[in-house]
């Protein structure tokens, strides 16, 4: 860290000590991200306890034109939450305000701050016989502010919805310094424009958010879950319809993976195996659930799953039979980050299109790749019930490897996306990652009232300085 023992008397006279981070090593954690692919400089790192404590550090900061970069639990994948390297910045990490402050079953609503980890709020929605229905694989770390800002996804959108459908209301403290109260958990509100929607999926560029009100769902009380083997992307999708057809909204994921990604999980990823007999291009991870127990969702599941087998759309399938055998087949997907990681170099997107034209599209794009790549191993796996896709590649590893090539391969892929009228981030977010990317994708007008946006409630342009545009 750099060090400016004036500022940082003055940010403790604010948090006090437990609020700093003055260790090294600790602030290490802070300033690199979870991919390992950037890492920043900070003049401090601060963890207010309060909104009033949030509010004071970033009126000191926008006096002195320091720049203020918010963090949550650091799981994001494109370094929006990582200072750059001129040791400038004040790093506000939220991990202290993770008070749940209330739980309303009558109004399926909860308030909680925004360092509350995912998982917490999950728990906290169980015990009252709820569900708070964002589920990724990161919810043991990711914290809610920071899913409010990357409106983050998950594997449950195709039911319930992004970040976004799930936000009630949110109180934020503003480039200024000013708090904005807006911690409304209304399931109408017509009265003028919706401010809270700038604050979902900004990434911290137009202000900190420090407590959200979010829905809440009816408790699961039955799920099956059932991984498929299916020989193409095409037939994937024909499932999809399958399934809906049989059990309605009750589908909550529909992930596609490919034969790649599973052989990756089952080298990197201890006690997993391979569930079928054979190899299969593709699968289906899917997973229907009913607020109600004793129901016929594991007979319609088990009837799509029949009539599906009966037309060659599905060429083998493992219904699971127990909690354990479910969570066996939702390890072989979650984990598929880390085996990825485990690989070194990768590219990694989160890009979008429509559902009924991800297979075009994945042939396309793979095309496109090997042609300007040769030897390029494609990862192909996602949310395919969202048409969102981790189109990922690792390097061809007997090549020699420009120091652009992550920039090159995400050149030739988001034209590709282009091409489909697709988005470069469905979930993920811009970041530091794909800046450039998201100039070229936009149009001009559409960059011009971002710009407008950010200058209206950050002139000085010391909130999250260096992402997102
Ligand atoms: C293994 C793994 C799996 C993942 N799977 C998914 C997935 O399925 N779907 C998905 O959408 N994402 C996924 N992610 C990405 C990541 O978990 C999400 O983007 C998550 O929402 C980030 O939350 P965070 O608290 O870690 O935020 P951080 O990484 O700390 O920050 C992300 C951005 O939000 C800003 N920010 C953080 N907190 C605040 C705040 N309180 N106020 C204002 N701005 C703030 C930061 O400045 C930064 O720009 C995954 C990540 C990992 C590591």
């Amino acid at each position: 860290m750099a060090d400016d023992p004036h500022l940082r008397r003055r940010l403790r006279d604010i948090v006090g000590e437990r609020g700093i981070v003055a260790d090294e090593a600790e602030a290490a954690a802070y300033l690199t991200d979870w991919r390992r692919a950037f890492r920043g400089r900070a003049a401090a790192i601060v963890r207010p306890a309060s909104t009033e404590e949030v509010a004071a550090v970033v009126k000191l900061c926008a006096g002195a034109g320091i720049p203020i970069v918010p963090q949550g639990g650091n799981t994001g994948m494109c370094g929006g939450a990582i200072a750059d390297d001129s040791g400038r910045s004040v790093v506000i990490a939220m991990g202290r305000m993770n008070r749940i402050v209330d739980v309303d079953a009558r109004n399926d609503a909860a308030t909680v701050e925004a360092g509350c980890v995912l998982a917490d709020l999950q728990a906290a929605a169980a015990r009252e016989g709820r569900l708070f229905p964002l589920s990724l694989a990161a919810e043991g770390s990711c914290q809610i502010g920071g899913n409010v800002a990357t409106n983050a996804g998950g594997i449950s959108v195709l039911r319930y919805g992004n970040t976004r459908e799930l936000t009630l209301g949110l109180e934020a403290v503003l480039p200024d310094g000013r708090v904005w109260n807006g911690l409304r958990s209304l399931r109408k509100d017509n009265a003028g424009y919706d401010l809270k929607q700038l604050f979902i999926g900004g990434e911290g560029t137009l202000g900190i958010v420090t407590q959200a009100v979010v829905k809440l769902h009816p408790a699961i009380l039955e799920r099956s879950t059932v991984l498929a083997a299916v020989a193409t992307v095409d037939a994937a999708v024909a499932l999809l319809g399958r399934l809906r057809e049989h059990c309605g909204d009750t589908i909550s994921a529909f992930e596609l993976v490919s034969r790649r990604c599973l052989d990756l999980v089952l080298q990197h990823t201890p006690a997993t195996r391979d569930p079928f007999a054979h190899a299969s291009a593709w699968y289906v991870l899917a997973e229907v659930g009913d607020t109600r127990a004793g129901g016929d969702l594991r007979d319609r599941l088990e009837a799509g799953l029949l009539g599906a087998g009966e037309n060659g759309i599905v060429t083998d399938a493992v219904i699971a039979e127990s909690i354990a055998q479910r969570e066996a087949l939702w390890r072989l997907r979650e984990t598929l980050p880390e085996a990825i990681r485990a690989e070194g170099l990768a590219f990694r997107s989160d890009i979008a299109v429509a559902v009924g034209r991800v297979p075009a599209f994945v042939e396309a794009a793979e095309g496109d790749l090997l042609r300007e790549f040769p030897g390029i191993r494609i990862v192909c796996f996602g949310h395919l019930g969202d048409g969102n896709l981790h189109f990922n590649a690792l390097p061809n590893r007997d090549a020699p490897l420009s120091s652009d090539w992550g920039r090159d391969v995400g050149r030739v892929l988001y034209d590709a996306v282009r091409g489909y009228d697709g988005s470069i981030s469905a979930e993920h977010g811009i970041g530091q990652a794909k800046r450039a990317a998201l100039l070229r994708c936009k149009s001009e007008i559409e960059i011009e009232l971002m710009r407008k946006v950010k200058q209206m409630l950050d002139p000085d342009g010391l909130m999250n300085p260096g992402k997102l545009l």
